[in-house]
């Protein structure tokens, strides 16, 4: 029998100790996921590309300098669980855990040579509230324990925004530019910043926030990593 999607959810949520994907126990070493669902994870193996598929996404007015993405994010997946409960179900350290350890992964690469700053993706203060925490603040932490560069606080989301999930790229681009604006931003001039987001699917978000950089501070050079990222925008 088939173990519904939000039996797992729950029980993942009651047993943090199981793996959030296949629902084993997980053993003694094993941390987040288990041994075999981390090693079947569906890495994109993007971070080494000049011009990747979230450099396609998001082109527009602001250059990007590296992007990088874990793992593919398919809805039906299980995979999709890790974000679901980082970002829906009171598990933010998974994302935490997640993004050290990609961050531990892809830093032999250089990718995070010269940047000088991580900036999670700002959630509007009303979403903060009722969700509690901000999940991309925790990849933040991820990255920063794995790299030593430190968490900035510099973006805020100026409106709440609807959910987006049905509307088309074109539309999502729109809806998303002037949602996000640059604060202190005397401390973003010179620097290369990371923006950091759980999921890209058609790039909008982290594109409105490195227009929103840019916009305050064109001599900023902006960067992104994301946990996952849709394999169809
Ligand atoms: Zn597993």
């Amino acid at each position: 029998m088939r173990i519904p999607g939000w039996l797992h959810d729950l029980a993942s949520v009651i047993y943090p100790d199981r793996c959030p994907v296949c629902g084993c126990t997980l053993a003694a070493g094993e941390h987040t996921l288990c041994l075999k669902c981390f090693a079947e994870l569906p890495r994109t193996g993007i971070h080494t590309s000049g011009f990747n598929e979230i450099h396609r996404r998001t082109a527009h007015r602001t250059h990007i300098e590296r992007a990088a993405a874990f793992f593919h994010y398919e809805r039906h997946s299980p995979y999709s669980r890790l974000i679901h409960l980082a970002k829906y179900r009171n598990r933010p350290r998974i994302a935490e855990e997640l993004a050290e350890t990609y961050a531990r992964e892809i830093a032999p690469s250089g990718f995070f040579d010269g940047i000088s700053m991580i900036e999670p993706v700002p959630l509007h203060w009303l979403r903060q509230i009722a969700r509690g925490y901000n999940q991309s603040l925790y990849i933040a932490y991820g990255i920063s324990a794995a790299t030593g560069i430190p968490v900035g606080d510099h973006l805020r989301a100026s409106r709440l925004q609807r959910s987006q999930t049905h509307r088309s790229a074109q539309a999502r681009h729109q809806a998303a530019e002037g949602l996000y604006h640059a604060v202190y931003t005397e401390e973003l001039q010179g620097q290369h910043i990371l923006i950091v987001d759980d999921v890209i699917t058609t790039g909008s978000t982290v594109r409105a926030c490195c227009n929103a950089i840019a916009a305050a501070s064109p001599d900023t050079r902006c960067s992104i990593l994301a946990l996952s990222m849709s394999r169809n925008d």
